[in-house]
């Protein structure tokens, strides 16, 4: 693709956005990656964003995140999908795929290199060693930006944000994390900036998610700040924790929600959200209730599983 082709899809991209955005007081989302079926935890995030956009007339919409190639997992798009369908809910635009966006991607690294807020480095996991922070080593390298890895210039500065349920978080991306990674070396968009493109390309004003991405918070913003995209409302939930104190993730293979199920499972779902129970009915039906019954305020700070789960 050329440069005026990817400029013209950024462009249609932009055009894309929801046209009421200024106008929606709430835009959320529920962006699940593909690296395994969608799991209890999963099910609590989907339920809690769809409930607190809806709550306060909010839209809400699908987003899948499958830059990683090489960690998705094969049928686990699909059983996303069929989720999506099976615990009704309704989203407001067809669900987006991001590996049809690389284009768009790449053109905001070009956005960025324009900047001078990027550079390629060539710095190997062995070379980085177990120091998490990156010391900015091929800064003023010059390499070229192909088949390297490109990393964003952090500044010094704090970025705090205040979430909804977790309080306040900062922190000093030069001190904590250093210059970080845009595209891999294997040509891979890094999670980081394809959500942050992402959220404000589709009119995003609210994130809820995983408390197991609160770290990523403040680099998104930062990003974002840099991007001149308009600021975020965060709510990180608790994790699922097993008896174990694991995150039920699917690294540790937390079972794949069963569909036939999806009533009860819903109503599961919202009992470890301590919401008011609902009746079992069809999903949709349920989700009504819920959402009528929705309280941000009844969240527990520690998520308990059914015994099922345990
Ligand atoms: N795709 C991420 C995940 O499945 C969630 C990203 C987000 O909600 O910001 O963990």
């Amino acid at each position: 693709m050329t440069v005026d082709d990817s400029s013209a899809k950024l462009s249609l991209a932009f055009a894309q956005q929801p046209n009421d955005v200024s106008l929606t007081r709430y835009s959320g989302r529920f962006a699940p990656s593909p690296t395994g079926p969608l799991h209890f935890g999963s099910l609590i995030t989907a339920v809690a964003s769809y409930c607190d956009a809806r709550a306060q007339d909010g839209r809400w919409v699908v987003r899948i995140e499958d830059t990683d190639i090489p960690r998705i997992s094969p049928g686990s798009e699909e059983h996303i999908l069929r989720s999506i369908d099976a615990f009704q809910f309704e989203p407001d635009a067809e669900i987006i795929f991001q590996k049809d966006r690389l284009d768009i991607y790449e053109q905001v690294i070009e956005q960025l290199h324009a900047q001078d807020l990027v550079y390629a480095c060539q710095c190997t996991r062995k070379m980085l060693g177990s120091n998490h922070i990156y010391q900015g080593t091929c800064r003023e390298l010059k390499l070229p930006l192909i088949d390297q890895a490109i990393r964003i210039k952090i500044d010094d500065q704090t970025i705090c944000f205040n979430d909804r349920l977790q309080g306040q978080h900062c922190s000093n991306l030069l001190h904590d994390l250093g210059d970080f990674v845009l595209k891999r070396r294997d040509g891979i968009i890094n999670y980081q900036l394809a959500v942050v493109v992402d959220d404000f390309l589709q009119g995003m004003t609210h994130v809820v998610r995983g408390a197991d991405l609160l770290d990523n918070t403040e680099r998104q913003i930062w990003l974002g700040q840099k991007l001149n995209y308009p600021r975020l409302e965060y709510m990180h939930l608790p994790l699922a924790m097993n008896d174990q104190g694991q995150k039920l993730s699917k690294q540790n293979m937390a079972q794949a929600l069963d569909l036939k199920q999806a009533p009860q499972l819903l109503q599961q779902a919202l009992q470890a959200l301590h919401q008011a129970p609902v009746d079992l009915d069809m999903p949709h039906i349920m989700l009504k209730q819920a959402i009528a019954q929705w309280s941000v305020d009844q969240i527990p700070h520690c998520m308990e599983l059914p015994q099922i789960y345990q």
